[in-house]
């Protein structure tokens, strides 16, 4: 398949596909997505109560748009950990497919906050920090960047965190929601998401210069957006996409971008596919194991058995006590 696809082709991307766009008119690069099966999966399987599926859904969509711009092999992790109901949320994105995710959370809390009107994405997370981590093996240098949680959603936490740690004027929507489609022995519930996120990266860098405040760099002041006329036309076109376009399955990821940028030129590249797929493994939780006191050996067996589950994907394994019994 060439590099450059023509938008004219609607239908080539379809779910699970996160595709690169830039409006060079604009100077805007770009990545959309729209969750389908994968997330579906990832969330049935978890069970979660929905307001923390909705969260996990956010995760994955940041996750999958941050980490697969990854120019090498490695792995982008998001973790989050706040004083909310859901007091962690883990996404991560292995290149170079694959996306899991996990959330915990207290039930008791979860269900006062929903009670109480205080389910917001934001609320249920809480105060504390986001942290987005890029892993590329043993060799390079690990990079983490860390933005605070403060009630604010994972949407408005991407745009700090581009902001402050990478200096990049990004623009970030992301929406989630439940679809009926028809099935096996009738209609059911689908997860969706959808998640579009664009970066202003003119060759002139001095047009990215935020404006300076009158009175003074007030520390506390609320972040500026840059006036360039550019980039105040890319905000105001993302912002007529609504909600339930962005993961609409009949609208798909190509007909959003030709909507939105068509008449400024947009040209989209070879997409990448996202699946569920987890990395754990025997021979891993084995590793792990193995580095067990003989006293941890015996509080982690039940019944004869070490039963392990994998807090991604809840797979479980199961091992003899005695294979570690050289550690007494
Ligand atoms: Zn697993």
């Amino acid at each position: 398949m060439s590099e450059q696809r023509k938008l004219g082709d609607i239908g080539f991307a379809g779910d699970d596909d996160v595709v690169p766009f830039e409006v060079a008119a604009l100077d805007v690069r770009g990545r959309v997505v729209q969750l389908g099966p994968m997330l579906d999966q990832i969330l049935s399987r978890h069970d979660y109560p929905e307001p923390v599926a909705r969260l996990v859904a956010e995760a994955c969509l940041v996750t999958v748009l941050l980490g697969t711009s990854l120019k090498f092999e490695g792995k982008f992790i998001l973790q989050t950990r706040t004083d909310g109901p859901v007091d962690m949320v883990v996404a991560d994105f292995a290149t170079p497919t694959s996306l899991r995710a996990y959330a915990r959370f207290d039930a008791e809390k979860l269900v006062a906050a929903v009670a109480a009107g205080e389910a917001t994405p934001g609320k249920l997370l809480g105060n504390g920090v986001l942290a987005l981590t890029i892993d590329q093996g043993e060799h390079t240098q690990r990079y983490q960047g860390v933005v605070p949680l403060d009630g604010t959603d994972l949407q408005e936490a991407a745009k700090t965190y581009f902001r402050q740690s990478e200096q990049i004027p990004t623009d970030v929507r992301l929406s989630v929601g439940k679809i009926v489609l028809p099935g096996n022995g009738g209609s059911h519930e689908h997860w969706r998401a959808g998640g579009l996120l664009a970066q202003f990266l003119p060759k002139a860098a001095e047009r990215t210069r935020v404006p300076d405040l009158p009175g003074g760099d007030d520390p506390f002041a609320a972040p500026q957006e840059i006036a360039d006329a550019a980039w105040q036309e890319l905000l105001a076109l993302v912002a007529t996409v609504e909600h339930e376009e962005l993961l609409d399955p009949k609208v798909g990821s190509e007909r959003l971008l030709y909507r939105l940028f068509n008449e400024h030129g947009v040209r989209v590249f070879e997409g990448t596919p996202v699946e569920d797929r987890c990395s754990c493994s025997e021979d891993r939780i084995r590793g792990i194991l193995e580095g067990f006191t003989a006293e941890e050996i015996t509080d982690s067996t039940e019944e004869g058995v070490i039963r392990v589950n994998c807090e991604f994907c809840s797979k479980a394994y199961l091992f003899e006590p005695s294979e570690f019994s050289a550690q007494a």
